[in-house]
């Protein structure tokens, strides 16, 4: 008799929202610093984890930027990122938010960021067979023209795993407003790109900004996504648009101090009828893996094998690669959720 927890743990797995500095192991991080003489506030691993309020966070999640410099750092933390995902939660698929603009003082451009980034997942691929998109993010807190001039540099320099954009942090004056990056995501659309946003997850953000980023900005996928569920007329909006959902549980605990009941936003999602697939957002720094998402958060949510199942088959369905990876890939899930639920 398998139980619940290892039910959930070994359940095949799709995550769509995953920023890519984040799959960093944390003694890579040390290393990497200590090459690159990026000053931590501490070596000790765990304590290095510990944050005391967002700057204290910001500090780390930056020097894990200013640690990656190198195409072979950036191939290695893509490596092991697939590694830490298939031997936590039988990771089978990933797409990766990366921030260019976070890259360029670094001198890394576009086309090498992506491309090294290519050589350390096409590995993982091969040896354990993990297949994955990339998604080139907006970050927010820049300006409307700086996006659309990434759009712009995404478009000239076509790479197949790069399948979409998204849009990430907040603007200056710490909002969402998706509307502000209008053309960016029209550009990306005239392009064939897919696109998603990250709305409707602060205390401040608004069931409206979700709505705005599906009936107006158009997109495919919504990132987070909570608030929906504070007001009927969105919520009806959002399920009425078959729309997929990527929550991430311990950012909601992190950020927002939601407990894990079935009253969570996320959990009503689900009983509303939307498709909500699980992600880690930013694994290393929140101390979550994809695993645990699922391990930690479902069963305190009160849902059951069918809707958990159906979680972890909503990530495949929603992913960007192309029609016959994805078909296989539903027909592999389908097979393994089939013997686990026999062993139940
Ligand atoms: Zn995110």
């Amino acid at each position: 008799m398998l139980s619940t927890h290892d039910y959930l743990r070994l359940l095949p797995k799709a995550e769509l929202h995953c920023h890519f500095v984040s799959v960093m192991r944390v003694p890579t991080l040390v290393e990497l610093a200590s090459t690159h003489k990026i000053e931590l506030k501490t070596d000790d691993l765990d304590a290095l984890l510990d944050y005391e309020g967002l700057p204290d966070f910001l500090d780390v999640f930056n020097a894990a930027h200013l640690a990656l410099t190198t195409g072979d750092e950036i191939a290695r933390v893509a490596y092991e990122g697939v590694e830490d995902g298939v031997r936590d939660g039988n990771l089978r698929y990933r797409e990766y938010f990366i921030n260019p603009d976070n890259f360029a003082p670094r001198g890394i451009d576009y086309p090498s960021l992506i491309d090294a980034m290519t050589d350390g997942l096409t590995q993982a691929e091969r040896d354990f067979g993990v297949g994955f998109r990339i998604v080139a993010a907006i970050n927010r807190s820049l300006s409307p023209e700086t996006a659309v001039k990434m759009v712009e540099t995404v478009i000239a320099h076509p790479r197949d795993v790069v399948v979409g954009i998204g849009m990430d942090d907040l603007t200056p004056e710490f909002t969402e407003d998706p509307l502000r990056f209008r053309e960016a995501y029209e550009l990306a659309q005239r392009h064939g790109l897919k696109t998603s946003a990250h709305v409707g997850e602060t205390l401040n953000a608004s069931p409206q900004n979700v709505v705005d980023a599906i009936e107006t900005l158009g997109v495919d996928r919504i990132d987070h996504g909570y608030r929906v569920v504070d007001d009927a007329d969105a919520l009806a909006c959002a399920v009425a648009s078959g729309v997929p959902f990527t929550c991430t549980p311990h950012s909601t605990h992190m950020l927002s101090a939601w407990e894990f009941t079935p009253e969570h936003r996320i959990a009503q999602m689900v009983r509303a009828g939307l498709p909500v697939t699980l992600a880690t957002d930013d694994a290393v720094f929140f101390k979550t893996d994809i695993g645990r998402e699922y391990t930690h958060a479902l069963p305190a949510m009160g849902l059951d094998d069918a809707q958990t199942a159906r979680i972890a088959r909503a990530g495949f369905e929603a992913s960007w690669c192309d029609s016959a990876q994805r078909d296989r890939m539903l027909a592999d899930v389908d097979a393994q959720i089939l013997a686990l639920s026999a062993l139940r």
